[in-house]
């Protein structure tokens, strides 16, 4: 069943958070639908303007539509990650997307409010969600990086007058969330202290969390010892802070790196191991199988296991 987001997150808010799972190639989008059919749990599936470019939005979004028709059973919404005016306006008219953010959290409020706004104002007249940011993350995302000196937290004063005045479905904030590999390096963690304040002023309101990616020590460890030159201080998103975060009204945790992290090490080992190799559906298949029990752990930490039946008609 494909829902928008807005229609997921009025049934999570407060009890489980969606897992929104960025995607830029087939076997990924094959371990994501097995996964989510076996788990029975609610998902979005999202592109990012890297992903359109690598693969073309077209091609996402038919694999995405195949994968529907292959595991028939998920209850899902198409989202699209971290977009602009040209592509929304364009998904908004071509049709495919049930939900898409509009990034304006560079620009100062006033602007960031007038963009969104525009946007939600197209989409809301077709039916499609919107996603805002307020406060900018620190990272790197596709070829956007952001030195931490230049990112900056959501002032939980501005939250409430952002939202109405834009009326957004959704808002991505920062909270000590960076993208890509190496969050948290400082080791400051999650900002609860924000998120509670956001939570008082705006209760009921769904939150968004950017590079929610865990970075597991272990598989920065097998990447390395398969010949992976990556920095081993790097810490991403612990699972008692992800625990924490859901009955503050995070509905939607983003993961990109930990999923490309397992890409890596999936291919460094086949390759060390098995050096005789050359076909790229041997280890596709194994990074199916592992991209699908990667999933499984995730339902099941966002507590959303079994919970697609919330969403029967
Ligand atoms: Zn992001």
């Amino acid at each position: 069943m494909l829902l928008t987001t807005r229609q997921l997150f009025e049934k999570c808010y407060g009890r489980y958070a969606i897992p929104a799972v960025n995607v830029f190639f087939m076997e990924e989008i094959h371990g994501l639908f097995a996964a989510a059919q076996e788990a029975n749990a609610p998902f979005i599936v999202q592109t990012t303007p890297f992903a359109r470019d690598y693969a073309h939005a077209d091609m996402l979004l038919s694999m995405i539509a195949a994968a529907a028709r292959i595991y028939p059973q998920v209850t899902y919404a198409i989202h699209m990650d971290h977009g602009y005016e040209a592509h929304i306006f364009d998904a908004i008219e071509k049709g495919g997307y049930t939900s898409v953010m509009i990034d304006a959290s560079h620009d100062d409020f006033d602007k960031n409010v007038a963009r969104t706004k525009a946007v939600v104002a197209a989409a809301h007249a077709k039916g499609i969600s919107v996603e805002a940011e307020l406060g900018v993350l620190a990272g790197v995302e596709d070829d956007l990086t952001v030195d931490a000196e230049h990112s900056f937290y959501t002032n939980p004063q501005q939250v409430v007058d952002f939202v109405h005045a834009t009326d957004c479905d959704s808002l991505a904030i920062a909270v000590g969330t960076s993208h890509g590999a190496y969050k948290f390096s400082g080791g400051q963690g999650l900002q609860f202290h924000i998120l509670e304040e956001i939570q008082r002023r705006l209760p009921g309101f769904p939150l968004v969390l950017h590079g929610g990616s865990n970075v597991v020590p272990e598989v920065i460890e097998r990447i390395n010892a398969a010949g992976g030159q990556l920095k081993t201080d790097a810490k991403g998103v612990q699972e008692e802070e992800v625990r924490k975060a859901i009955p503050l009204g995070i509905c939607k945790i983003n993961i990109a790196t930990d999923t490309r992290l397992l890409w890596t090490m999936v291919n460094r080992e086949f390759f060390r191991d098995r050096p005789e190799e050359f076909a790229p559906t041997t280890p596709g298949k194994i990074f199916m199988e592992e991209y699908k029990q990667f999933m499984l752990k995730k339902f099941d930490l966002f507590g959303c296991t079994g919970k697609a039946g919330d969403f029967s008609a």
